[in-house]
């Protein structure tokens, strides 16, 4: 095990380490400026003052100035502001979605012959992930924007989430680490009625998360919570198929015994500061990097406090896999507006990125700053790595975006903890982690079919489903009513339409 780890660490640094060597990036101008919209996920807003961009600026001779507010928090409203202003700024980052609506308006330039003639890393990153190159290609044929990739590595499931449980609990206790659904419900029960915690009181909650109420536990139950494909590809909607009322109906009996957080859905963002700082919180499902760290931060106040990942309990059926992941390739790009003077220059800056100069200056920020190379290893600095929000929060603040660049895996494990680490790593080991399929890309005609009827259904699967859980209504009871209501809110239609898009998308 310990020997396995070795290599994959090694394997991912030398993946990190490729083109550390120091080049000097031939300048694209001399004081060049070029305008950007970034104002992303409601708080990432552009920033002139981020050294990650001051750096790119002094390399290649170009600086960004953003043109969105940060006195607007919320991203749809700021996006609307740039539309009604008129002139758009140079460059417009956004979500491929947003892009594509833009360019289907006409505000965005066709980039295709630009690339050829003057950015070769861009091709190169065409070449190395063909899936980005599909996706950046508009249903007219044009590529409209640079969309950007975690890691380069397109065939790849990388962990985003896992299991975290209260080991020394489990110690406590005398229990084994839960190997199976049915061990974790006896864990969970053990927690909620033997007083772990040891102040005399049943205050544990066993179970909890910050978002997405019990979404993540479905995968225990063989079930799915949203879109996945089934044994021969073809895709389904976990929440009408028998195996989702069954889970409902066991998380439901799970809730009704304490098992799970009473405030499992509106608990929020601070869950874990919350249930971990006060001894009540037992065990969750959330990102490794954030989620390993509250073991330094609680280890004085709480006697024994650890907060270990362990592997997905098996499910029902006895498959291990987890269902979240991050597919390789991220939601943002960039692309040139119909309203830019200096568009070779822009194509340029944006090849830039796409250099391993550019890749590396994503990752791991300006050397002598944020990072630090001896003999060929790459190192963040102490400052980075002791930073209070945390490596990718920090790093984020300093201009670390996700932009239409290749992102590092290595340096995302550089800025985790050593317990962050292996959880990562023993489930990227463990090969369970399911890949995203292929994103899809709507035609008109798909598009329409999705405005009209995918919200109301969404909303009323989610309503329905806290009824389910909270005991308001009975599965059992409700179950045809609930698949007959979708059906008259146009569930046919829908999965119609997705299955239509998801086979034309991996036609191509
Ligand atoms: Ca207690």
């Amino acid at each position: 095990m310990k020997r396995t780890i070795a290599i994959i660490l090694a394997a991912l640094f030398i993946i990190g380490i490729t083109g550390c060597g120091k080049k000097e990036v031939s300048k694209i101008g001399e004081d060049e400026e070029l305008t950007i919209f970034m104002h992303f996920i409601n708080y990432c807003v552009y920033n002139d003052e981020w050294p990650i961009f001051k750096e790119a600026s002094r390399l290649t001779g170009v600086t960004l100035k953003g043109t969105a507010s940060e006195t607007i928090s919320d991203s749809a409203q700021a996006w609307s502001t740039m539309m009604v202003a008129g002139k758009l700024p140079d460059i417009i980052h956004n979500t491929r979605g947003k892009l594509t609506d833009l360019a289907d308006d006409g505000g965005l330039i066709p980039l295709e012959d630009l690339i050829e003639k003057h950015a070769p890393n861009i091709q190169k990153f065409f070449e190395e992930c063909p899936e980005a190159k599909r996706i950046a290609t508009s249903k007219d044929g044009h590529i409209y924007f640079i969309p950007g990739s975690l890691s380069g590595i397109e065939d790849e499931a990388l962990p985003s989430k896992g299991f975290f449980i209260r080991t020394d609990w489990l110690k406590k206790l005398g229990l084994e680490t839960p190997k199976t659904v049915g061990e974790l419900y006896t864990v969970l029960k053990a927690f909620k009625e033997r007083d772990p915690n040891g102040n005399g009181e049943a205050d544990e909650i066993p179970f909890f998360v910050r978002q997405e109420g019990v979404t993540d536990l479905y995968q225990l139950f063989g079930a799915d919570y949203s879109w996945s494909e089934d044994e021969t590809g073809v895709l389904q909607y976990g929440v009408v198929k028998p195996e989702y009322k069954q889970a409902v109906k066991q998380l439901a009996k799970w809730y009704k015994e304490g098992l799970i957080d009473k405030e499992i859905f509106t608990r929020g963002q601070n869950a874990r500061e919350q249930l971990l700082s006060n001894n009540t919180g037992g065990m969750t499902h959330d990102w490794f990097s954030t989620t390993g760290s509250y073991n330094e931060a609680y280890k004085n106040s709480i006697t024994g406090f650890e907060f270990m990942p362990i592997l997905p309990p098996a499910d029902v059926n006895g498959v291990v896999k987890e269902v979240r992941s991050r597919a390789p390739l991220h939601g943002y790009a960039w692309g040139i507006s119909k309203d830019n003077k200096k568009i070779e220059t822009t194509i340029k800056y944006f090849d830039f990125w796409m250099s391993e100069e550019g890749r590396k200056l994503n990752a791991f920020g300006v050397e002598g700053v944020h990072h630090t190379v001896n003999n060929g290893e790459i190192k963040f600095t102490d400052t980075v790595l002791n930073s209070t929000e945390g490596v990718p929060s920090y790093m984020r603040n300093q201009g670390q975006v996700e932009i239409g660049t290749v992102g590092s895996i290595s340096a995302e494990l550089m800025g985790m903890n050593e317990i962050a680490r292996k959880g990562f790593i023993a489930y990227k080991e463990g090969g369970f982690v399911k890949k995203q399929f292929s994103s899809m890309t709507w035609n008109d005609e798909e598009k329409k079919v999705i405005d009209a009827v995918s919200t109301n259904i969404t909303t009323y699967v989610r309503e329905q489903e806290q009824k389910w859980i909270f005991g308001t209504e009975d599965v059992d009871a409700t179950w045809d009513r609930y698949i007959s209501d979708l059906e008259k809110m146009g569930l046919n239609e829908l999965v119609d339409t997705y299955r239509k898009a998801h086979i034309r998308t991996n036609k191509k």
